[in-house]
């Protein structure tokens, strides 16, 4: 896109955005809350209060789904031409391109991430997510199906499927990298032909209400798409629960994630789980050590740790420790600490307050279980908003809370293995209730590949870690999750599946 970016006009025009008080986007229109409360948007990179939305709950949540209901019955969406409704969303794409700077710029203020970053990574992601999305939706076919039921001289039977879409589904987010979430989670429903209630996350809600305005310039039929801002556990726990919602699609924590299976029994609503993760990160002895550590780093340390898929165990060959732990020392300590538009530091705020105290709390807990810490440890007092050094714990053990549970901050444990047992090896990785993630890090492709088939994860990457692509199936093993998104298999959640059957 050859487009001449005026910067000034950009910010002005975001600085009325964040000005503005944002309610609720339902059947194409933007409404204030009943109950007129609002929640402070914060940056976390300076702790300041840069917006403001309004808390929804049940009320707004049964707006939203009557719209979203009047518009999926209507067949306004659903029984459009497929040509025509993968035009809009190709349109939302280019839309989403063309407002490149925009929504980084949001995405930067609401959640610490560089602009520079969200324009390489976020938009760019999630204007793909819709581009691959969009091309299935001329591509949804039922089978024909050899059936073998008795029949009597003369008559016959012909059985085939169809796929339709699961009606209106209700879609919750967390608050890292939300832009991009947001659009992941819309893109296949769009495609299925269904109608959407979302509820971005308080934390991070900027990016999301600007994709609500894109969308309102796109040619997608009202009611299509609704948003209600509010805490999860008002407004999410409405969605989850309303009777009206025929799915639910859920990325956050496993504890939540468990809460919305229970809310959901009510209608048997169809469930769709991305939950935690505490991804391994496995080392074997004759790893190229200049490209893994870096990488490695990367790995744990972007957004500060707070990723999903971020590698927070890392197994070490004994041949290799000392090497491996003195060079991650150097990196981690050679890494600023900062947050600026352009995206000059390495390491960024965490969310909130709250994320803090958590990955403090965290930090302490590691030191008193016995992990040795080589670097960081401590808050960046010198700035005003939410900092953790980058940290390192060598030493680990299995048993240490550190090494089992979800910190979701810029912590790195490390454990050592010394032989070359491949199921052992796996053995010890698999040691976790998450299975998200995972990288194995190998001169020998072939042992890579073998070990690879050993690790109970949704997804392993030799020699690159989390490397994540529309096309390709994403979600949990065990307690990460149910179900997939991305890929064909993203698709098939929001489609039910109809079997006809004809006497001929
Ligand atoms: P979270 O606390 O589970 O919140 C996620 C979303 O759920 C937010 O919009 C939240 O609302 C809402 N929520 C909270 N309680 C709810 C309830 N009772 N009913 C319905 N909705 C409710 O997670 P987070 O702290 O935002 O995000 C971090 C977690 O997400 C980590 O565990 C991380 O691993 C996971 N995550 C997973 C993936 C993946 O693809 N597997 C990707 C990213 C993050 P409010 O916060 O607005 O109140
Ligand atoms: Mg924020």
């Amino acid at each position: 896109m050859n487009e001449i970016i005026d910067h000034e006009k950009i910010n002005s025009g975001i600085q009325a955005f964040l000005e503005k008080s944002h309610g609720h986007f339902i059947d194409g229109n933007w409404l204030d809350g009943a109950a007129n409360k609002t929640i402070d948007v914060i940056n976390p990179a300076t702790g300041d209060v840069i917006s403001s939305i309004q808390s929804g709950d049940e009320s707004e949540v049964d707006l939203a789904v009557t719209a979203a209901r009047r518009a999926f019955d209507s067949g306004i969406w659903s029984k459009m031409l497929p040509v025509e409704r993968a035009r809009i969303m190709f349109r939302l794409a280019d839309l989403i391109e063309m407002h490149t700077s925009q929504i980084s710029l949001l995405e930067a203020l609401d959640i610490g991430v560089s602009r520079d970053m969200m324009q390489m990574i976020g938009v760019k992601l999630a204007a793909n997510q819709l581009r691959y999305y969009a091309g299935w939706v001329t591509k949804i076919n039922g089978e024909t199906i050899t059936n073998s039921r008795a029949r009597p001289e003369g008559r016959e039977f012909l059985t085939y499927t169809e796929k339709e879409p699961v009606g209106v589904v209700g879609q919750i987010i967390p608050w890292n990298f939300p832009f991009a979430m947001a659009v992941q989670k819309i893109a296949p429903a769009l495609a299925a032909g269904c109608t959407i209630v979302l509820k971005p996350a308080e934390d991070a809600p900027l990016a999301t209400m600007y994709l609500a305005e894109l969308i309102a310039q796109s040619g997608l039929p009202s009611g299509v798409f609704n948003l209600v801002n509010g805490y999860g556990r008002k407004a999410g726990a409405a969605i989850s629960s309303h009777e009206g919602v025929d799915k639910v699609s859920f990325t956050g924590s496993t504890d939540v994630g468990k809460e919305i299976i229970r809310a959901a029994t009510g209608n048997l609503k169809r469930t769709t789980l991305e939950l935690g993760g505490k991804s391994p990160v496995i080392l074997l002895k004759d790893a190229n050590l200049e490209e893994a550590i870096p990488a490695i780093a990367r790995a744990i340390f972007f957004l500060s740790g707070q990723n999903c898929m971020a590698g927070s165990r890392l197994f070490v060959h004994g041949d290799i420790y000392d090497q491996v732990l003195k060079g991650l020392k150097v990196l981690a300590r050679s890494m600023t600490i900062g947050a600026d538009m352009e995206g000059t530091y390495d390491i960024g705020p965490l969310i909130s307050e709250k994320q803090l105290t958590r990955v403090m709390a965290y930090i302490d807990i590691g030191v008193s279980e016995g992990a040795r810490l080589i670097t960081g440890g401590k808050r960046v007092t010198s700035l005003s908003g939410y900092f953790v050094e980058p940290t390192i714990f060598a030493d680990c053990d299995p048993g240490m809370r550190i090494v089992k549970e979800e910190i979701f901050g810029p912590v790195l444990t490390i454990q050592k293995f010394d032989n070359e047992d491949l199921e052992e090896i796996a053995a010890l990785a698999n040691d976790n209730i998450f299975g998200l993630s995972a990288s194995i890090w190998t001169t020998d492709l072939a042992q890579g590949h073998k070990l690879a088939r050993r690790i109970k994860s949704g997804q392993v990457g030799i020699n690159v870690h989390a490397a994540i692509d529309p096309a390709t199936p994403f979600g949990g093993f065990k307690q990460s999750g149910w179900g997939r998104e991305f890929g064909r298999e993203g698709l098939e959640p929001y489609l039910e599946t109809k079997a006809i059957t004809a006497y001929l």
